[in-house]
């Protein structure tokens, strides 16, 4: 079947939180922008399947903030006052609170399902195409001003021409597989099953992260006084808990954080996601850019995955909305430049925590309590822990400008001429 043929300014594929908040700002910034995403419509929030609590940075929310979307999420957040990062059957243990940092909260917590459903109500408002059920079926060479894509949805076939493609695809990137973009990968043989639960008292803005022998297992406070858990561990581990009632696996979970908050009961759904680190070898193509999972699939750990693709939305929507050609190889070149330290230094320190501190603990029992006491004493070093290992330095705001400025800039948006909205069969 022929496909109909379309220009636009910026084509993205995948509709997650990275791919949507880009489709956004680019759009309200003047950018003809189509978004491609092989799933339908993200769901109200009630009706969502994911169950994760994301835990946002300072820098994070900042960047939120400074594009006009936390509002709608700050109803729904929880901020971390404190965060008890633990060994079980060790005793070191290291406490570090908003107080002693000199902030408010050390972060927020966010239902992966609240971002989803602001992210769905942003993309209307900003009168962005969504393309659902849509899927990359053929990326062509770049010619000299775009790239053809070649998608395929519930209506056949379409032809792109972008000046750029965004691979916001997760992970498992189909686009950069067909850019060619080979990736490290590492398989952490474990898994995470995450959930929401209610704690008999109050966790008063508490996080715990506990490392154990299978892996860590963190429960972030969330509003209305639940706590999201993310249980880290081998998959046959993973298997054996998904398979029990309800009620025995609640008795595990209890085992392992014992009764600090009470008695422990399950507050919604289960769901699992295999845990590996995907690193992309590089950023950018000839008028294609890599962006969130699709650059870093993280451990979460530490929960950094969002907030770094929170970083690389910002840089790159800071250089699309000021380059006359958003895909010039020097705007891409200057955005891969920009991201590639803080992928990096993030990505090894993420990796050091799901795999360094196991093994050391694997070795020496107590070298991980010895180091938690040592930090526990020494607050340069707790300070480093929380920038570095709990993604909590706030991005500095200057970086950021750049974006609300262009969004309000006068005249920006571009009406699309006869030659770009000409829908004919190829
Ligand atoms: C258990 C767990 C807990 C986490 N907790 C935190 C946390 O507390 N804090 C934090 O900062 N990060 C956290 N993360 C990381 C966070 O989930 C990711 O960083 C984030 O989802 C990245 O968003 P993304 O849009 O790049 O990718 P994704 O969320 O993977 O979205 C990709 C989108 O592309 C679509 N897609 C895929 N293939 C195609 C295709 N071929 N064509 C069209 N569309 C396609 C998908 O359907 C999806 O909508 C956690 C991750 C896990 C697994």
């Amino acid at each position: 079947m022929a496909a109909r043929n379309r220009n636009c300014d910026v084509l993205i594929i995948g509709a997650g939180p990275v791919g949507g908040l880009l489709a956004c700002i680019l759009a309200r910034g003047g950018r003809d922008v189509v978004l491609a995403e092989r799933g339908a419509r993200r769901p109200a929030a009630e009706g969502s399947r994911d169950t994760r609590g994301y835990a946002l940075s300072a820098g994070s929310v900042t960047i939120l903030q400074d594009l006009g979307y936390w509002d709608p999420l700050a109803a729904h957040a929880e901020p971390i006052l404190e965060i008890h990062v633990s060994r079980r059957g060790g005793f070191g243990s290291v406490v570090m609170d908003a107080e002693s940092q000199g902030v408010t909260a050390l972060g927020q917590v966010v239902p992966a399902a609240r971002i989803d459903a602001m992210l769905a109500r942003a993309l209307d408002a900003a009168g962005v195409e969504v393309r659902e059920q849509t899927r990359i079926e053929r990326l062509e060479a770049a010619g000299p001003e775009r790239r053809e894509v070649v998608v395929t949805g519930p209506d056949g076939r379409h032809r792109f021409a972008a000046r750029l493609v965004v691979a916001a695809d997760g992970a498992h990137s189909a686009t950069r597989a067909a850019a060619g973009i080979e990736v490290l990968r590492r398989r952490y043989e474990a898994d995470a099953l995450v959930f929401d639960i209610l704690p008999a008292r109050q966790h008063r803005g508490r996080a715990f992260e506990r490392f154990t022998p299978e892996g860590p297992l963190a429960l972030l406070p969330q509003s209305g006084g639940r706590m999201n858990v993310v249980w880290v561990a081998p998959p046959e581990a993973c298997d054996v808990r998904e398979g029990l009632a309800e009620s025995d696996r609640m008795a595990e979970l209890q085992e392992f954080v014992g009764w600090r908050l009470g008695r422990l009961r399950a507050a919604g759904p289960l769901a699992r996601f295999p845990l590996e680190l995907v690193r992309a070898r590089r950023l950018h193509d000839a008028r294609l850019v890599l962006a969130g999972n699709v650059a870093h699939g993280l451990h979460p750990v530490a929960g950094q995955g969002l907030n770094l693709s929170l970083r690389d939305v910002a840089a790159l929507a800071g250089r699309l909305l000021h380059a006359a050609d958003p895909g010039a190889p020097g705007v891409l070149a200057d955005y891969a430049a920009s991201r590639s330290v803080d992928i990096e230094r993030i990505a090894a320190a993420t990796d050091f925590l799901a795999r360094g501190l196991l093994a050391i603990q694997g070795f020496a029992p107590h070298a991980l309590g010895g180091g938690m006491l040592l930090l526990d004493r020494i607050d340069p070093l707790r300070r480093l822990w929380a920038e570095q290992a709990m993604g909590l330095q706030p991005l500095p705001r200057r970086r950021l400008r750049s974006v609300p400025a262009a969004l309000t800039e006068p005249g920006v948006r571009r009406r699309r001429g006869p030659a770009e909205t000409g829908e004919g069969m190829a």
